[in-house]
């Protein structure tokens, strides 16, 4: 079999709608570069398209019906969205997946520390990163500080170009012999992925009598540069040091999204994995017209650490935001419920591993995703064995070929790589426990889980249109 490649099947109008759609996706990736940003951006644009919050209607006991637009945010970061279909729920959803959190570097607890003149912020990396990438490139912090009094301050410093930006440091090349003996897995420690965040010692004036007469002398205190970076905070964020205790801040990337290549076709930028899959279908779900079954879109927090917490999607959130939007249909049972859940079918979607030349030993080139290549089809992930991987079944991937062929959607099928290299795993398998169709789909990324990853503009556009088909023809 050979692919497609996706540029090869545009016309001229298309050609322009890739563009406008990854500009529209650039935009996204520099507003949201935490699970909280991202879903700020998308509530705005959901409301402003129709949706109204569950909450609000479970409070008012609106019901629902037909063509109704609803959504659900748990925690500030993870949502989900149902438009309500023709077809009772029991006979199942349409559900889109991806996840919006992406590998970085968490601010710990007890962060704050002085050592050689520098005041540093002591992290502990989120997620699977190669350490080395993380050094000597400017780093924004964005995030949340909770005031005990329940007020939050949010932080989002280093994008603008007049702003600070901030950096873990590395030895220099003249004195690395050592270091550089070293396994890549070690060179950089993760305990030495501290970022620097100031070298100005607090200056105190004080006054001193000398000689009768009055001098202005400026000393210095013991831990004067933390000293001042407390003071900076207070004067920026009204906090204390304690307020770290109740923070959520997030080291990332300084910088905007770009676009790759003289050619443009390729889009460099923080955070793709999975915001690529998550923003496509998000956009899908908003430009769907009415369908026959109730179409749904998830976005979770937490899957590069397992999918674990309330936010992550092994939390019961969907599944309570499923059994209310029920209830609002006044169709509500719990036998209801795992109808609708059994019946339902799934694109689980996260990034797939492009083809690197570079690296070309890594994979299989029969089974690997090609950069423009198209949407991507994985009937299994896991590692070594399959293992930890949701398996499609060979008839829901049947189904979908055909959808995909209807809607002339280009795709591709893929492993993430070389069958004892490694692995990875995805939200499927979770949603899979409900006994529902799900596959795992995305779009290819180069350098994945690297602080700039690469997609084509095409992968992009491609998706959106293939999540538009599954929603309007799954049915199975
Ligand atoms: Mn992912
Ligand atoms: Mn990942």
């Amino acid at each position: 079999m050979e692919t497609k490649n996706t540029w090869e099947t545009y016309d001229e109008k298309q050609m322009q709608e890739v563009d406008a759609f990854a500009r529209e996706y650039m935009n996204f990736l520099d507003n949201g570069k935490t699970e909280r940003e991202c879903i700020d951006t998308i509530v705005n644009e959901a409301e402003k398209a129709g949706y109204q919050e569950l909450n609000a209607l479970i409070a008012q006991k609106t019901p629902l019906k037909t063509g109704d637009k609803v959504y659900a945010v748990w925690m500030n970061k993870s949502i989900v969205m149902f438009r309500i279909g023709k077809k009772a729920m029991t006979e199942g959803m349409n559900i889109l997946g991806a996840h919006i959190d992406s590998p970085r570097l968490d601010v710990k607890q007890n962060p704050l520390y002085e050592e050689g003149g520098f005041a540093y912020l002591d992290t502990h990396y989120y997620g699977g990163v190669k350490k080395y990438q993380w050094v000597t490139i400017p780093l924004a912090i964005h995030g949340v500080i909770v005031k005990k009094d329940g007020t939050t301050v949010e932080v989002n410093v280093g994008e603008n170009e007049d702003d600070p930006v901030f950096f873990v440091s590395d030895l220099l090349i003249h004195l690395a012999q050592e270091q550089l003996e070293k396994k890549a897995s070690t060179v950089i420690e993760g305990e030495a992925l501290d970022i620097i965040i100031g070298n100005k010692p607090l200056i105190i004036d004080k006054k001193e009598k000398k000689d009768g007469e009055d001098q202005t002398e400026e000393k210095t205190e013991k831990e004067a540069v933390r000293k001042n970076m407390l003071a900076i905070l207070k004067e920026m964020y009204e906090i204390e040091e304690e307020d770290f205790i109740s923070a959520e801040l997030e080291i990332v990337p300084a910088g905007k999204a770009r676009e790759a290549g003289f050619d443009r076709s390729m889009i460099l930028g923080y955070g793709q994995d999975d915001r690529v899959c998550a923003f496509s279908s998000f956009k899908a779900m908003l430009e769907m017209k009415e369908t026959e079954r109730t179409a749904c879109c998830i976005l979770v927090d937490k899957e590069e650490i397992g999918s674990v917490g309330a936010t992550g999607m092994q939390s019961k959130f969907f599944e309570n935001a499923v059994a209310e939007v029920l209830n609002l249909l006044g169709e509500y049972s719990e036998l209801n419920v795992r109808r609708c859940l059994a019946s339902s079918c799934m694109l689980s979607s996260d990034v797939s591993s492009a083809f690197d030349p570079g690296y070309a030993s890594s994979f299989d080139k029969k089974n690997v995703a090609y950069l423009g290549g198209g949407m991507v089809f994985n009937k299994f992930t896991g590692a070594r064995g399959k293992s930890g991987s949701n398996d499609a079944n060979a008839e829901y991937l049947a189904h979908i070929r055909a959808i995909f062929e209807k809607a002339d959607v280009n795709f591709q099928t893929a492993e993430l790589g070389k069958v004892d290299l490694g692995g990875g795993g995805t939200i499927a398998y979770i949603l899979a426990l409900y006994g529902m169709n799900v596959i795992d789909s995305g779009v290819a990324v180069l350098n994945m889980h690297a602080p700039w990853e690469a997609t084509s503009k095409a992968d992009v556009y491609e998706a959106k249109r293939g999540y538009m088909a599954f929603l309007e023809y799954a049915d199975l």
